[in-house]
């Protein structure tokens, strides 16, 4: 087997709110082509993992690496970390295609000028192919006939497809995706899910936070089960379901039906 490379690698990484703990030194290495999904109750530091990977939050300790190219930080003289270098946080962070529960597109921009944004403004890509990538994204998402709709006239399953080809056009190194279907009507869930679905076959990297434990089962290769701060358990998805160790692991995947 070919050895893949390191998409992100997360070493030892702490997260502290002033005394309150969320992460207690998290390590996780996703490979070119990983589908990772984190589960885990609420509260248990998924979305702050995810944000920490995007210097979204900056960690209190440990390092975060994007494509072997590791995020330089340095002390704040209080006991934590700031980036060193925020060119290199922006130019990082432009690589990582960030899906939030709540769609966050821009509402006073169409949905094709939504898609255009990041790649003409951070990438420099001419408007005539921004907008021919975008167009190819739509398409894909299911979204052409909408280009030019304002997200408001969207329902909650068309924005977050809107919000996927708009993270897909910056042509990520991942796709980190938090709790993509939480915020949506039961009806709209399968629509989204479809869409991320496609994009695991395709073996994109990345990182999926959800609740949706029979989706993660069926499309992710590696499973993390957060619970207060640290990996309590991991492996692939038929142990993680079919044969889960921990007593917090039973109880969640008990729960969570
Ligand atoms: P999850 O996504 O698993 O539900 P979060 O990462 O959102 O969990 O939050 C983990 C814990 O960190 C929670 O107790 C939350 O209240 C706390 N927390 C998250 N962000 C902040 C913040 N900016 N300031 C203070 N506490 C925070
Ligand atoms: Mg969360």
């Amino acid at each position: 087997m070919t050895e893949r490379a390191e998409a992100i690698a997360v070493r030892n990484l702490h997260k502290r709110f002033g005394a309150l703990e969320v992460l207690k030194g998290i390590s996780l290495t996703a490979y070119e082509g990983d589908v990772i999904a984190i589960i885990g109750g609420s509260g248990s530091g998924k979305s702050t993992f995810l944000r920490c990977i995007n210097m979204l939050e900056v960690p209190s300790e440990g390092s975060v690496a994007i494509r072997g190219e590791p995020i330089a930080m340095r002390g704040d003289g209080h006991g934590g970390l700031v980036p060193s270098d925020r060119r290199q946080v922006e130019r990082l962070r432009s690589r990582l295609g960030m899906v939030f529960q709540s769609f966050n597109l821009w509402q006073h921009m169409t949905i094709i000028q939504n898609v255009i944004e990041a790649p003409m403004q951070v990438l420099g890509v001419p408007r005539a192919e921004a907008i021919a990538r975008a167009e190819a994204l739509l398409r894909r998402v299911g979204l052409f006939e909408k280009r030019d709709a304002y997200p408001a006239f969207l329902s909650g399953g068309q924005q977050q497809r809107a919000a996927i080809a708009r993270a897909l056009a910056i042509q990520p190194h991942a796709m980190l995706f938090d709790e993509p279907t939480s915020a949506l009507d039961p009806e709209l869930v399968g629509e989204v899910l479809g869409v991320i679905g496609d994009l695991a076959r395709e073996k994109r990297t990345m990182l999926l936070v959800t609740h949706e434990m029979k989706f993660a089962r069926n499309v992710a290769n590696h499973i993390v089960f957060l619970a207060h701060g640290v990996i309590e358990e991991q492996g692939p998805p038929d142990q993680i379901f079919g044969a889960p160790q921990s007593e917090r692991l039973k109880k969640f995947i008990r729960s969570s039906h």
